[in-house]
């Protein structure tokens, strides 16, 4: 069916249930990455990740998606499931400076790795002389037994240094909680392994130099959890080589049930291009076979695309280009091509695509990076890179991070794109 301009008010507000029929038009494709960015970030999905089974609430949604779109199963199922352990905070945790309340995910978040504690400590002040030698750190843990440290340690880049404050600061979360400060915005992430106390990160405007008490419940959880990638096939002309567009869908999840890590950008966004991609090749047909990859497990460490890649559901020797989309939810400042300098054809392509289109502001190349799904692939030899877009918000790993305020500024212009450099792989 052929859509005319006059009816794309109508569409619009249609688009939720119409979205395999025009996904071309930019109101539609817009539509669709809305909704999906809506749906995948909203709180009900608990930021896809280790509480209150959210990262399977997405998982099952991608995949009736798939069904509804047609995608054919892999190895006669919709997806592939594995499991790792992970160290999850399922119950509200608490702090409280000389008896200030601070407010969880804005004053202060429990680091990842963070093991139990619950009560209240004395707080002693600690600064690098105080760690510096083994005979200042002897006398330092002879103080510091059934206390919490504050850490006053320098800012640094170096990577030298940061890790040694990094092995100070593991060997006194074997003593007791710990409190820092922190050096940028505050910032979540995903730990498998737990430390024996709590580390706590405080935002800099809340931090104080001088508290003397404080009172702390932080219950961590350690687990095996399961999770599953979720995959479709579309049948191309030739189906002598293969094209895998994949997205990572799991998110941080929450900091007991009041924190929600929603994950708009990081990586609803993503998984957002991926359907509409998805919807667009299962009404033209590819030259070669699409498979759709939403993985799991990303922000544990890229475990579900390692778990992939090892897998070997697929022919990794007959995939003609891999195409990672993580973080597509800005674009002021054009796109990021991650592994460009290997790929140097595919990158020229996307240079000559926006020569001739002038749709992105910027179409930058980066050498090799393993910091998102496409990585375990290039490890393995497959032509892969990864896009991700530039500008706009700074939300990231963080709260902030909300489908309310992701512009999707040139996501259109990134669909056309990828859209022309897929239907132009020779
Ligand atoms: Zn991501």
């Amino acid at each position: 069916m052929y859509i005319t301009r006059s009816l794309l008010p109508t569409l619009a507000a249609a688009a939720a249930f119409v979205s395999t029929l025009q996904a071309q038009e930019p109101a539609a494709v817009l539509a669709n990455a809305r909704r999906w960015v809506d749906t995948l970030a909203s709180p009900a999905l608990h930021g896809r990740g280790y509480v209150q089974g959210g990262d399977s609430l997405a998982a099952d949604l991608i995949a009736a998606e798939f069904d509804r779109l047609g995608l054919l199963p892999v190895r006669n199922s919709r997806f592939e499931p594995f499991s790792f352990t992970v160290n999850t905070f399922p119950d509200s945790v608490k702090l409280s400076v000389d008896g200030r309340a601070l407010r969880p995910g804005i004053d202060f978040l429990v680091d990842p790795g963070s093991g139990s504690a619950t009560g209240r400590y004395d707080l002693v002040h600690l600064r690098l002389e105080d760690l510096a030698t083994p005979e200042r750190r002897a006398m330092t843990m002879g103080v510091v037994t059934g206390k919490a440290m504050a850490l006053h340690l320098p800012d640094t880049r170096n990577a030298d240094t940061l890790a040694l404050l990094r092995d100070l600061q593991d060997d006194l979360l074997h003593h007791g909680p710990v409190l820092r400060r922190a050096t940028g915005k505050l910032t979540w992430g995903v730990a498998r392994q737990a430390a024996p106390h709590p580390l706590l990160e405080i935002a800099q405007e809340a931090w104080n130099d001088s508290a003397t008490t404080i009172h702390l419940r932080v219950a961590n959880r350690l687990r095996n959890h399961h999770a599953r990638n979720v995959w479709g096939l579309v049948k191309g002309r030739s189906s002598r080589q293969l094209v895998v567009v994949t997205a990572h869908y799991d998110h941080l999840g929450r900091m007991g049930p009041d924190v929600l890590f929603p994950g708009a950008n990081d990586n609803a966004s993503g998984v957002s291009m991926l359907l509409n991609l998805a919807a667009h090749y299962t009404r033209e047909r590819p030259r070669y076979d699409m498979l759709f990859i939403a993985f799991a497990g990303e922000e544990a460490g890229l475990v579900g695309s390692r778990w992939c890649a090892v897998d070997r559901a697929f022919d990794l020797g007959a995939v003609k280009l891999l195409i990672n989309l993580d973080l597509l939810g800005t674009g002021e400042e054009g796109i990021t091509v991650v592994n460009a300098t290997a790929q140097k054809d595919v990158f020229d392509a996307l240079v000559a695509i926006n020569t001739a289109t002038g749709r992105l502001a910027q179409v930058k190349p980066r050498g090799p990076a393993c910091n998102s799904d496409h990585c375990p692939f290039v490890e393995r030899g497959v032509p892969a890179i990864f896009i991700y877009t530039l500008g706009g918000i700074a939300a990231y790993h963080d709260v902030m991070d909300r489908a309310g305020t992701l512009p999707l500024t040139d996501y259109h212009d990134v669909y056309l794109t990828l859209v022309d450099l897929i239907n132009g792989l020779k």
